[in-house]
């Protein structure tokens, strides 16, 4: 707030979200509809993955991302209100820019850079009262941050909204190590399987804009993850209006379009 900000809103309400999401398009597109389905939360993949395997980009979800769906949120509760998405990840830059997006996240900032606005307005962070605002997300959706995170919340979502269900995962992170990863689902490697790619080495924690060691990020990650007031995706309080929130069923003000 000392920069100027009226509220903070975890994204890992918008994670919940995207976890119930993806746990209902599996159930019902793998495999009926496609062999495989891919996580969609880190835009870098997901470009890479529609760039270098076209073939494969509709096993790419279409489940709107944490940044928009806790935009479009913030949007619905403060009509007319500006959302800076802040984050460790330099490519929500280009994600917010797309045309289907714009209108939900108007800007997006790096912790580096937020960091730097600090230090131009000589605010000493270290000396701040914390504000208890961060709250209301699962552990599931706070554990998006780290690599494995998003496959395990599906998981764990998809145990309980469809008793019995069996899902198989992998994971890549990197690009390299994702580009790989896709390689082999083309080939029918991971026919039945959610995969999660993540640019980073690590997860987001290892996002470009970040400002402290991974170890240390990953460990505060599962701290965060524990004190949660609740453990998984599919106990979010604000599932009841996902659909409304994708389908942008609610008044965005003319201003913010
Ligand atoms: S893994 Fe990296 S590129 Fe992907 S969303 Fe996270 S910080 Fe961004």
């Amino acid at each position: 707030m000392a920069l100027g900000f009226k509220d903070a809103v975890e994204v890992a309400i918008g994670a919940d979200l995207c976890t119930i999401e993806e746990a209902h398009d599996f159930m019902k597109e793998v495999p009926a509809e496609k062999p495989f389905m891919a996580t969609s939360c880190c835009p870098a993949w997901a470009m890479m993955a529609k760039k270098l395997f076209p073939e494969l980009s509709t096993n790419i979800s279409m489940a709107l991302t944490p940044m928009v769906l806790t935009a479009r949120l913030i949007k619905k509760q403060h009509p007319g209100c500006k959302v800076v998405f802040v984050g460790p990840c330099a490519a929500k830059k280009l994600e917010a820019g797309r045309r289907t997006i714009r209108s939900d996240v108007d800007f997006v900032l790096t912790f580096e850079e937020l960091a730097g606005m600090f230090e131009a307005r000589d605010i000493d962070f270290d000396k701040l009262e914390p504000e208890d605002t961060m709250h209301g997300a699962s552990g599931d959706g706070r554990g998006f941050a780290v690599g494995g995170g998003v496959a395990e919340a599906v998981v764990n979502a998809i145990k309980e909204l469809y008793p019995g269900a069996e899902v198989k995962t992998a994971g890549a992170q990197g690009l390299a190590e994702c580009k790989k990863l896709l390689t082999l689902a083309k080939a029918g490697k991971y026919n039945g399987y959610l995969l999660e790619g993540m640019a980073c080495p690590g997860g987001c924690v290892a996002g470009a804009g970040t400002c402290q060691p991974i170890a240390k990020s990953t460990a505060s990650v599962a701290l965060h993850k524990k004190v949660s007031t609740h453990q998984h995706a599919y106990e979010s309080n604000y599932q009841d209006i996902l659909s409304g929130l994708e389908e942008g069923l609610f008044d965005v003000p003319e201003e913010d379009k």
